[in-house]
Formats: structure tokens, C-alpha cells, sequence
């Protein structure tokens, strides 16, 4: 099929593509608190706007908006604000949320635009992304700004957002290469908002609405606040994580039990030495193992990856985990990683800030005794 024969047979493409500038993050404001969680879409926005010579948008609705939330977008890395201003805004009503959105979108022409892949955000985004007919890539766990040559259409579209996901047991790269604008679900965990800096500028813009009469169709009766998840691995700033390496070892009986009590030891240790949140994590396969003498140690809520949990603690220590794709995507924007590993070539040590090449039976204890050393034990 020739080029333009294939283009005739696709969805009308956006007019005026080149129109479109500026990354946008889409901040939740609901009932009258700000989402903190979603200051991770200005994270994502920061990353692609830097680098394709755009502008960050944060962009709220609600009602009454203090306007100390909308410089707060400021502190957090926005370069300007859009925000709408409606009683028909205070409840998250889906109907409004999609067309004053929409609205924005004309109006302002956004290049992408960056939802939380959270109960709100998975809702609005594709809602959004229909309304406006462009396409949207769920779950992203990273964005870059890459050239895309469409080889059926044989075209090369330039400067496109890059939307990377897990995708089976591949890392899937989604461009949307003909409609603009380009709308992702950012998984949470993998971008860290921009540091706050109370001396940056930008202006903030107040965008009057429309707000449609089927919008009212909608309305809210009751609000439930439900208690606060506490999440001891998404909380802490020090994890210590086992993988199936706990079960063997060269030239010796391997003991998963010790394994996981001398993690154990080291992580308690530093969170009552050094005043830090600390938590145990696990690699898929070790949970999966299900070994009897770990049963209630190592369970379904301590995994991470990409079908476990998305952390980024300022230490992560992998010990006997070999660093799959799959395991990596959840921990990979740790501050620090230190992988202690038997193999020289495990992939772990591939984003290892700290290498440890040595069973992980022996490396343990003699952390745990360096650092009662140093701390004056
Ligand atoms: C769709 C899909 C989703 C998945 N999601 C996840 C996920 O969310 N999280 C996840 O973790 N995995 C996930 N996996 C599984 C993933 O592919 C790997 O199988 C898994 O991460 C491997 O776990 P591991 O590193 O503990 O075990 P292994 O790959 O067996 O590695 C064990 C490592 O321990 C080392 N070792 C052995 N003995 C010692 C010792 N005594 N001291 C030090 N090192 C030692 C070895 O050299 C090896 O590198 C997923 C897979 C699929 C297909």
C-alpha cells in the first residue's frame, strides 16, 4: 500500500500539527486538596520539555483554588499555570473535567499532555484523549523525544513524545505520530517532581469555561474520604531486597531463613541507628518460589517491578537479584543501587551506583559490621 493510499484509510490527522507546543501535567485538585501524587506528571513534563525546547503547563480545575496551590505549580516546575475556576469543577464530575479540558486543549494547543495513572487519571485521560481524537498510552514508566519513521506511511515524523511501557515481556516505545496532543498515563513512582524552588517565576492564567448542560446530568451526593494506604516500600528511603539468589550459594548450604533475617537485621538496624524509613522488598521470582520456611516473611506486597511495586528510595541494596527487565523497571530510578551479586555480569550491575561482587551470605553481615564500625560501635 502506498503512503498516501494508507493515509487516506487512517483517522484524519490533527490539523496544523506544528502548532502544538508545550508539555502539560494535569495536577488533581479534589476536594480542595491537592493530589501530591500528581505533581509527578510536572516530573514527566520537565523531562520532554527540556529537551524538545518547550514550555511545562500545570494545568487544575476545581473550585475556590487558593492562590497559593497555583504557585506552589510554580515552586514545583511549571512554567506557567492554566487553571479553571468553577462550582461545577469542586467535585470531580467527568463530563465537566473532559470539556473544559478539551476546551483548554484548543484553545492552547499543548504538544502532550501528562495524566497520573491513578483511579483519577485513568479515568479522565482516556475520556480526554477521545474527546480531543488524539491517542493515548497508558502506564507509562518513562518519555523521551525521539524521530519516528513511519515506514507504511513512509514518512518521518520529527520531535515526537516517546511513550515507554512494559508491554508483556517487552519494553513497548508508543509514538502518536499524526494527532496532537500526544496524552499519557504516568505510572506512579517513576518521576520524581521537580525539586521546590519558592524564586521561580511564571504566570498564571485563568481560563473561563463552558461548562455543557449534560455536565449537570451529573451529580455528586456523598463524599467518602477512605483511609490513608500506609505503604512501608513506596515510604521508605531504604530498601533492602532479596531475590533467588537467597537460595543458593557457592561452596556452602545456602539458608533462606538467615538470608532474610540478616536483611532484616541490616534494615532495622539502619532505620533505629540513622532515624530512616526503611522496608524488605523481593524479587517476583523469590515470592513466587512460595518457600515454606518463608511463609509471612516474604509475601505478595513486598515485590517490586512491573507488576509489583514502582519505588524510588534513596538506597535501594538488591541482594541475589539478577536485575530483569522486569525487576529494573520498578526500581531503576533508586537514588542509589547497591547490587550485591555472585555473577560479574549480572545485569543488575548494569545500573549499579555500588557494586558488590560477592555472596550475598558473606557481603551482608560485613555492611552490617562497616557500618556499626562507623557509627561507633
Ligand atoms: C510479565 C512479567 C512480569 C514480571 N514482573 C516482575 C516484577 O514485577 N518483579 C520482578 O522482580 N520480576 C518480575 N518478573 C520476573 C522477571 O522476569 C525475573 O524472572 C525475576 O525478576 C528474577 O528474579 P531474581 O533476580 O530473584 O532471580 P534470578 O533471575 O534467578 O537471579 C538470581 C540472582 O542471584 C545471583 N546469586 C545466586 N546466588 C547468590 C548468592 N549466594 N549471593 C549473591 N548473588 C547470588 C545469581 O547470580 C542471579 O543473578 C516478571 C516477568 C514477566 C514475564
Amino acid at each position: 500500500m502506498s503512503g498516501s493510499s494508507l493515509e487516506s484509510r487512517l483517522l484524519p490527522a490533527t490539523p496544523d500539527l506544528e502548532s502544538y507546543k508545550d508539555a502539560w501535567g494535569f495536577i488533581e485538585y479534589i476536594e480542595g486538596e491537592l493530589f501530591e501524587i500528581s505533581l509527578e506528571t510536572l516530573g514527566a513534563a520537565n523531562k520532554v520539555a527540556r529537551k524538545a525546547g518547550m514550555k511545562v503547563g500545570a494545568v487544575i480545575l476545581g473550585h475556590k483554588i487558593p492562590e497559593e496551590i497555583l504557585r506552589e505549580l510554580i515552586y514545583r516546575g511549571a512554567d506557567y499555570v492554566i487553571y479553571a475556576d468553577h462550582p461545577e469543577l469542586e467535585h470531580y464530575n467527568p463530563i465537566a473535567y473532559t470539556e473544559v479540558l478539551y476546551q483548554m486543549i484548543e484553545r492552547y494547543r499543548p504538544w502532550a499532555l501528562f495524566f497520573m495513572a491513578d483511579d483519577l487519571g485513568r479515568d479522565l485521560g482516556p475520556k480526554v484523549a477521545y474527546r480531543a481524537t488524539t491517542g493515548m498510552a497508558a502506564d507509562c514508566i518513562d518519555f523521551d523525544v525521539e524521530d519516528f519513521e513511519f515506514k507504511l506511511a513512509g514518512k518521518t515524523y520529527k520531535n515526537l513524545l516517546a511513550q515507554i511501557r512494559p508491554a508483556a515481556i517487552w519494553i513497548a516505545k508508543i509514538f502518536t505520530p499524526r494527532h496532537r496532543p500526544q496524552i499519557s498515563g504516568v505510572r506512579p513512582g517513576y518521576f520524581k517532581p521537580p525539586p521546590r524552588d519558592p524564586n521561580r517565576r511564571g504566570d498564571i492564567i485563568r481560563f473561563d469555561p463552558l461548562i455543557p448542560e449534560e455536565a449537570k446530568r451529573f451529580r455528586v451526593v456523598k463524599v467518602e474520604k477512605l483511609p490513608e494506604e500506609k505503604d512501608p516500600l513506596r515510604d521508605a528511603e531504604l530498601i533492602v531486597s532479596l531475590g533467588m539468589g537467597i537460595t543458593r550459594r557457592p561452596g556452602g548450604e545456602p539458608d533462606p531463613v538467615k538470608a532474610f533475617e540478616m536483611a532484616k537485621e541490616l534494615a532495622e538496624y539502619i532505620a533505629k541507628k540513622l532515624g530512616v524509613k526503611t522496608a524488605l522488598g523481593a524479587s517476583r521470582a523469590l515470592i513466587h518460589a512460595e518457600l515454606k520456611e518463608l511463609e509471612g516473611k516474604i509475601t505478595h506486597d513486598m515485590q517490586v517491578g512491573q507488576t509489583g511495586k514502582a519505588v524510588s528510595p534513596k538506597i535501594y541494596i538488591a541482594a541475589g537479584i539478577s536485575g530483569a527487565i522486569q525487576h529494573k523497571v520498578g526500581m531503576q530510578s533508586s537514588e542509589n543501587i547497591i547490587a550485591i551479586n555472585i555473577d560479574p555480569n549480572a545485569p543488575i550491575f548494569e545500573i549499579a551506583t555500588h557494586i558488590i561482587n560477592e555472596d550475598l551470605y558473606t557481603a551482608i553481615p560485613k555492611i552490617i559490621e562497616a557500618l556499626k564500625k562507623r557509627l561507633g560501635e
